[in-house]
C-alpha cells in the first residue's frame, strides 16, 4: 500500500473481491470465508446489477442459528439474504478516505461497523472493511497535524523575516526609521517614569552629494555601510538604538544618558568616522568623508514629545553644518552658540 495523503481516495486502500450472483448456493460463500478470513463480506448481485451485500458477522451469526446450516448451505443465498436486507452503503473509488469515514460513521449504530461496497469500475465491485478504513482516516489525521506543524514552523520562520525586514534598514542592517519611531516612543514613556535623560544624536556625512557625484552612487552605498558600522561601534550599551534615519542620516538613540554621555559618544563617532579614511577628494574641508552631528538630551515630561527632541537634534545638526561642518553641537549650547571642535 502507498503512503497516503490528504488526497488519498479508497482506491488506496485494501479493497476485497467476493461478488456472486443471487442464485448461488451458501456454501459457496462458506468456503470463500474460510478460504480468506479477512474477507469482510460477501457483494450479491442479480444478473450484474448491484443487489446486496452479506457481511461476514451477520452471515457466519445467521449461519450459527439452530438448523440454519441444514436450512441454507444447500439454498441460494438469495433466500438468506431475503432475511436481513438492509440498505448497503456504496460508494465511488475515488472517493476521499476522509469522506467515506465520515459517511460509514453517519450510518446507525448496529450498521457502523459493515463493509463498505466500492465501486471500481461501473457494475464492479469490492468490499471495503471499515475497521481498516479507520486505521487509514487516523494515519491521516496524523499525517494532517503533521503537516500543520511544519506550515506553523514555516510561517512563524516568514513572520520573524518580515518582522526583521520591516525593521532593519537594507543597505546597512541598522533599525530602520520605522524601528527608530518605535523605540523613540518606548524610550520616551520609559525615562518619562524614571525621570532620567534621553539623549538623541542625528549623524549626517558632510557634502555627501558631491561624494556620489564624484564616486558615484555604488562607492556612496559603500560609503554609508561604513559609516554606519564606524556609529554601530561607537556606541557600547545594549540599550542604545543606531538607525538609518535617512538617506545619508544616522541616528543614535542613548537612554539613560545625559548631554554628557551624549556628547562623549559624538566624540567617538567623529574619531570613529575619521578613522576609516574614506578618500573624500571634492570635500571643501576635509580629504576623507567627515561627519556633521546635533545632540539633544532632555528628560521627557508631559508638556514635550518625542518630536520635541528630534527638532532640538535637527536643529543643533544644522547649527553645526552652518558653523564649518564635522563637528557636534549640542542643543542646550545653541543660545551660547558654543562650537565643540
Ligand atoms: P551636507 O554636508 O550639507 O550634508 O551636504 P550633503 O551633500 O551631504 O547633503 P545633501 O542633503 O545635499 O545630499 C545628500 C545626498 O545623499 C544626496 C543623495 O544623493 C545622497 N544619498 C541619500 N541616500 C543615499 C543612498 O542610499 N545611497 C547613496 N549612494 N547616496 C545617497
Ligand atoms: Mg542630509
Ligand atoms: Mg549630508
Amino acid at each position: 500500500m502507498q503512503p497516503l495523503s490528504l488526497e488519498s481516495t479508497l482506491q488506496d486502500l485494501t479493497l476485497y473481491d467476493f461478488t456472486i450472483e443471487s442464485g448461488t448456493l451458501s456454501k459457496t460463500v462458506i468456503t470463500g470465508f474460510e478460504k480468506d478470513y479477512l474477507l469482510p463480506g460477501v457483494v450479491i448481485t442479480e444478473n450484474g446489477q448491484l443487489w446486496g451485500m452479506i457481511s461476514r458477522r451477520e452471515f457466519l451469526e445467521r449461519m450459527s442459528r439452530p438448523y440454519s446450516l441444514e436450512l441454507f448451505s444447500r439454498r441460494p443465498i438469495s433466500s438468506l439474504y431475503s432475511l436481513s436486507r438492509q440498505e448497503p452503503l456504496v460508494l465511488p473509488s475515488d472517493t476521499l478516505i476522509v469522506t467515506a469515514a465520515k459517511r460509514s460513521l453517519w450510518r446507525s449504530p448496529e450498521l457502523v461497523y459493515e463493509p463498505v461496497i466500492v465501486e471500481v469500475n461501473p457494475k464492479e465491485y469490492r468490499l471495503l472493511d471499515v475497521h481498516q478504513l479507520l486505521v487509514a482516516q487516523s494515519d491521516i489525521h496524523e499525517l494532517a497535524n503533521l503537516l500543520i506543524r511544519e506550515l506553523y514552523n514555516k510561517i512563524e520562520k516568514a513572520n520573524q523575516e518580515l518582522q526583521r525586514l520591516a525593521t532593519v534598514d537594507g543597505l546597512t542592517n541598522l533599525a530602520n526609521r520605522r524601528q527608530f519611531d518605535q523605540y523613540l516612543s518606548q524610550q520616551w514613556q520609559q525615562m518619562r517614569r524614571h525621570i532620567d535623560w534621553l539623549s538623541l544624536v542625528i549623524v549626517d556625512v558632510d557634502y555627501f552629494k558631491l561624494y556620489n557625484d564624484n564616486y558615484g552612487h555604488l562607492a556612496g552605498d559603500f560609503c554609508l555601510q561604513e559609516v554606519a558600522k564606524a556609529i554601530k561601534n561607537s556606541i557600547n550599551r545594549s540599550t542604545d538604538l543606531v538607525a538609518r534615519y535617512g538617506g545619508e542620516e544616522f541616528a543614535v538613540i542613548l537612554p539613560a544618558t545625559s548631554a554628557e554621555g551624549a556628547i562623549f559618544l559624538a566624540e567617538k563617532i567623529i574619531k570613529n568616522v575619521r578613522t576609516l579614511e574614506i578618500a573624500h577628494e571634492k570635500s571643501p574641508i576635509s580629504s576623507y568623508v567627515t561627519v556633521s552631528l546635533g545632540v539633544a538630551s532632555m528628560i521627557p515630561d508631559l508638556e514635550m514629545t518625542p518630536a520635541n527632541l528630534i527638532t532640538s537634534a535637527d536643529e543643533a545638526l544644522y547649527a553645526a553644518k552652518a558653523s564649518g561642518r564635522d563637528r557636534y553641537i549640542l542643543h542646550s549650547s545653541l543660545r551660547e552658540q558654543q562650537v565643540h571642535h
